[in-house]
């Protein structure tokens, strides 16, 4: 019998757990009958365990300040978490949430269960990978697999079955995240074309405006005005207010003793939860365009599309998928379910129990180095399916150089500097005239998105690797879902400065190379010729400053024509000489 595995969905609002038992994918419940266990960890005062799940929820009503939920979105960051002392950080609190998970399942399995499948947002970058991957260490969880969400969607579904060649959207609105990717079936293999999304719009994007306007309404004078623990209650009764009005069309709200005594009462209509939702859910659109752009898939090429997440219980988010894709979305599999049945599937598949499905990611943003001038350089582009090994060489900018610095960047951005950096490291090489190096750099990444590094000095042979997994990176996550957008909207301004960039480092090159001539063969030149060399250098010093990179590229081809006589004359001396 082959080793069992767990299958892990790690949300940012609900954890689910399972495992192929006799060749079915199966969910655990916990003891109290549950298998979605809220992503919430309380700390006790005074250092007791902490409670993990519903009960942890319960608590965060009495108090909010020693209550953790959606660690998750902060997955991946340095530092604390501001709300609660005891919680160190965010892969501390998953750690916590895991531990729960492997005791739910070893509990129904009365066994030991070490090993995991762990799923995370196609969005997650190397850092955010990584920091699951050590969380699940911390659980004592040995994690064979970190996989992304809608891919494992796309198991659920059974998209295996569907036609070769068959393209498939998968839309997940779940607690904190939005993804939507786009995926085809080639020779059986699931292929994510593109992702998309936004790591902050969910479900409780729909409660804190729901809540504002149940705080409105009782008159509370706004929901900053109150306490936490208010707060904690009107997100509370806004969450089962929402999720009743997906299946009723009308629920009631009660909230006994708001500010001592009094308590607030109303009805609430679906249609005056739409009016609220509507602008969230909209937001989603535009990811949805912009995944089928990045695939090169209309929306009528689609043969499937499916929805995973607990929010796409919400009728308005089906209408909306509905009229994005112009096909009525496919809901036979449990939304909130899907990811972890995905991942149960896929644990299956790695131990043995199930076979013949194999798995391709792609990268959610371009990975490259920063090269000289502080442009990004790509090695491996945004949407290539992983593992990917990739290479390429680079030479050294200046004469005499001993080392150089290899920055690993991430983003789409042209200027290195409005990318992520992931980490960097020096290679020495023997020095030489300048473009005598050969530094060959390469980029592999493994099946779980982890990145090494490799820089090599093909002269000496001498290698340097870098492994990302544990790379100091203190992004915001809301960087990661606005990369792609910053780079659309800075396309023009970030092709202008390249452009600039490549003119100045020939005018950087040209000035001197002019001057150094001139002192040496100058002296044969005849007047108007010097003139004329004289007012180029001058042009393109005007040019430098000025900031138009056409100009400077113009002015750059005035002095080398300008110079064409002086380059001769002092090739025709090197030769006399
Ligand atoms: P995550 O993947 O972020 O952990 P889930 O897929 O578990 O999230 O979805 C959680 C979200 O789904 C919450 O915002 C929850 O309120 C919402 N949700 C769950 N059931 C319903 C429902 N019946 N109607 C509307 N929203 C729901
Ligand atoms: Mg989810």
């Amino acid at each position: 019998m082959d080793e069992r595995i767990l299958g892990i969905d790690l949300g940012t609002s609900n954890s689910l757990v399972g495992v192929v038992d006799s060749g079915f994918p199966i969910l655990f419940a916990d003891a109290d009958g549950a298998r979605l266990t809220p992503s919430a960890v309380f700390y006790p005062e005074g250092g007791g365990e902490p409670l993990v799940g519903a009960a942890a929820l319960r608590m965060r009503v009495l108090q909010p300040g020693r209550t953790v939920v959606s660690a998750k979105r902060h997955m991946g960051e340095r530092g604390a978490l501001a709300e609660c002392e005891r919680a160190s950080g965010p892969e501390q609190v998953s750690a916590a949430i895991l531990t729960r998970l492997k005791e739910v399942g070893e509990r129904a399995m009365g066994e030991n269960l070490d090993k995991a499948v762990i799923t995370v947002p196609a969005y997650f970058n190397d850092a955010q990978r990584s920091a699951t991957r050590r969380a699940g260490e911390m659980a004592g969880l040995e994690v064979v697999r970190i996989l992304s969400e809608p891919t494992a969607a796309a198991l659920a579904y059974g998209l295996d079955k569907l036609d070769e060649r068959s393209k498939v959207a998968v839309y997940d609105l779940g607690g904190g995240t939005f993804d939507v990717s786009v995926l085809e079936l080639n020779d059986g293999l699931f292929q994510v074309l593109a992702t998309d999304g936004d790591t902050r719009l969910g479900g409780d994007d729909l409660d804190s405006a729901l809540a504002a306007k149940l705080a409105e309404m009782a008159d509370v004078g706004g929901l900053e005005a109150t306490s936490p623990e208010l707060v904690a209650r009107f997100l509370e009764a806004a969450r089962s207010a929402k999720e009743a009005l997906s299946d009723a069309c009308s629920v009631p709200v009660l909230l006994p003793f708001i500010d001592g005594e009094k308590g607030f009462e109303t009805e609430l209509t679906r249609e005056e939860f739409e009016a609220l939702a509507r602008p969230v859910i909209d937001r989603t659109r535009v990811h949805c365009r912009r995944a089928l752009a990045a695939a090169g898939v209309t929306a009528d090429e689609l043969d499937a599309v499916v929805l995973v997440g607990g929010s796409t219980r919400v009728p308005l988010v089906r209408e909306t998928v509905a009229e994005v894709f112009g096909q009525v979305p496919d809901t036979s599999a449990n939304p909130d379910e899907a990811v972890a049945l995905g991942a149960v599937i896929q644990a299956g598949v790695m131990s043995g129990a199930i076979r013949d499905i194999v798995l391709l990611d792609v990268t959610p943003l371009s990975l490259g180095v920063e090269t000289f001038g502080g442009l990004m350089n790509v090695v491996i582009p945004r949407n290539t399916t992983i593992p990917v090994a990739r290479g390429e060489l680079f030479t050294n900018a200046v004469a005499g150089q001993r080392t150089m610095k290899i920055s690993v960047l991430q983003g789409e951005r042209e200027m290195a500097r409005d990318n992520w950096s992931l980490g960097e490291f020096e290679i020495d090489f023997v020095p030489g005239a300048k473009g005598s190096a050969r530094v060959g750099v390469q980029f592999s990444l493994d099946a779980d998105g982890i990145l090494s590094v490799l820089a090599r000095d093909t002269a000496t042979g001498s290698d340097r690797v870098l492994e990302i997994r544990d790379a100091a990176i203190d992004v915001d996550d809301e960087r990661v879902g606005q990369m792609v957008a910053e780079s659309v909207e800075h396309a023009f301004e970030d092709m202008n400065e390249r452009l600039w960039t490549g003119a100045k480092q020939k005018s950087e090159e040209l000035l001197p190379a002019v001057a150094q001539a001139l002192e040496l063969a100058g002296d044969v030149l005849e007047d108007a010729d010097e003139r004329q060399i004289g007012a180029a250098v001058a042009a393109v010093q005007a040019a430098l400053e000025g900031g138009d990179h056409g100009e400077l590229k113009r002015a750059n081809a005035a002095l080398d024509q300008a110079t064409e006589q002086l380059a001769a004359l002092l090739v025709e001396r090197a030769l006399e000489g």
